[in-house]
């Protein structure tokens, strides 16, 4: 599928002046939750109400969400505020309910976006509908299965798409529920540069106190909005109580952003370095990330090392690295002088490590 800038419309359309906001919790609980909330944000920059209905549960026993009666309140929110509606659709009978109930805005969960069986029956079932549907990244930081679920719908006739960044799932431990790998991100922005993206800080955090963090990282990035998770009672709330905001906390997080406005050139450059340098902050925390990781290998070796009671320094493996990486290097356009001090520098402190662990 091209790039097209008809992709964008439908957020140009809104003519906002701050990133698009959707808010809302979880899930929707009781009816009383649900319209009290979407009181609360009424008057807000919110732009979309959220509430969860069919809540896909990683394992049974949790709230599975209260199902079809959930869109009888969506519709009530939009009849008391005027707010427009989403929620979440994971088959066609969701898709043909939601459809039928009037819901704004459809998105597709994590959980759905990693198989293409479903991906290819929600897109059937929403063919050629002109409601917005966004799709999140798979729970796995596998880029082609994001970008082929958007090609799904966007073969079956949707026109107004979008996609939410809500990080990945991963086995290393990390401050974050999801991390977000962010480079994957800009990756997709890079093959879709004219489709609007929205980060999820709350299921990246999992956490509420981060939740501007990776919120500003996601603006600085160039995102075009932000779905956060409110409720009037986080610590009380169904599921994910732990990331969700007061919608008061919402109100504060969007004051405190650093919002870029395009139109004034001085700002521009400025959001346009900011953008560069939290792109070189991605890329800087990769590369600390891979020399801790390379080394703990190192560390493995040395233990090896120390059982056969082997040499810490090998100089011929050393040389051959060295030569190997000064012609990598050279296809980057990184000087051979360069590579040698960085390899040089790594390889000290592999045997400042291994020495540790041998003398041990
Ligand atoms: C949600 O938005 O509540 C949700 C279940 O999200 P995800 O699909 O990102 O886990
Ligand atoms: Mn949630």
């Amino acid at each position: 599928m091209e790039n097209k800038k008809e992709m964008r419309t439908w957020l140009d359309d809104m003519n906002l002046d701050h990133p698009l906001v959707i808010a809302g919790p979880c899930s929707a609980e009781t009816e009383e939750q649900v319209l009290r909330i979407a009181h609360e944000l009424k008057d807000t920059d919110v732009n979309y109400y959220r509430a969860g209905i069919w809540k896909p549960r990683t394992r049974p026993g949790n709230f599975e969400g209260v199902g079809a009666l959930g869109l009888k309140w969506l519709q009530k929110v939009k009849e008391e505020t005027g707010m427009k509606t989403c929620t979440e659709v994971a088959n066609a009978a969701h898709v043909k309910l939601a459809l039928e109930y009037d819901v704004d805005l459809l998105w597709i969960g994590a959980r759905s976006t990693v198989s293409p069986f479903i991906m290819q029956e929600i897109a059937d079932a929403l063919e050629g509908t002109d409601k917005i549907v966004l799709v999140k990244n798979p729970v796995n930081p596998d880029l082609s299965l994001w970008l082929g679920g958007i090609e799904r719908l966007y073969s079956a006739g949707i026109k107004n798409l979008g996609a939410i960044h809500r990080g990945f799932s991963t086995y290393e431990k990390s401050k974050y529920r999801n991390i977000p790998e962010w480079q994957l991100a800009i990756e997709f922005q890079n093959r879709f540069p004219d489709l609007p993206l929205i980060n999820d800080p709350s299921h990246i955090t999992g956490n509420r106190d981060m939740i501007l963090e990776v919120s500003q990282t996601a603006l600085d990035l160039n995102f075009d909005g932000l779905m956060i998770e409110t409720h009037f009672d986080p610590e009380n709330a169904w599921s994910d109580a732990a990331q969700q905001v007061t919608p008061s906390s919402l109100v504060q997080i969007m004051k405190d952003l650093k919002i870029r406005k395009e139109s004034d050139p001085e700002a521009e450059y400025n959001s346009e370095l900011n953008n560069l340098r939290a792109q070189i902050d991605v890329v800087d925390n990769q590369i600390i990330d891979l020399l801790g990781k390379r080394m703990k290998v190192a560390d493995g070796i040395g233990l090896l090392k120390k059982e056969k009671n082997v040499a810490v320094l090998q100089n011929k493996r050393w040389n051959e690295i060295l030569g190997k990486m000064v012609l990598e290097g050279d296809e980057r356009g990184l000087s051979e002088e360069f590579i040698l001090k960085m390899f040089k520098a790594i390889h000290q402190e592999s045997i400042i490590h291994q020495e540790k662990i041998i003398n041990n």
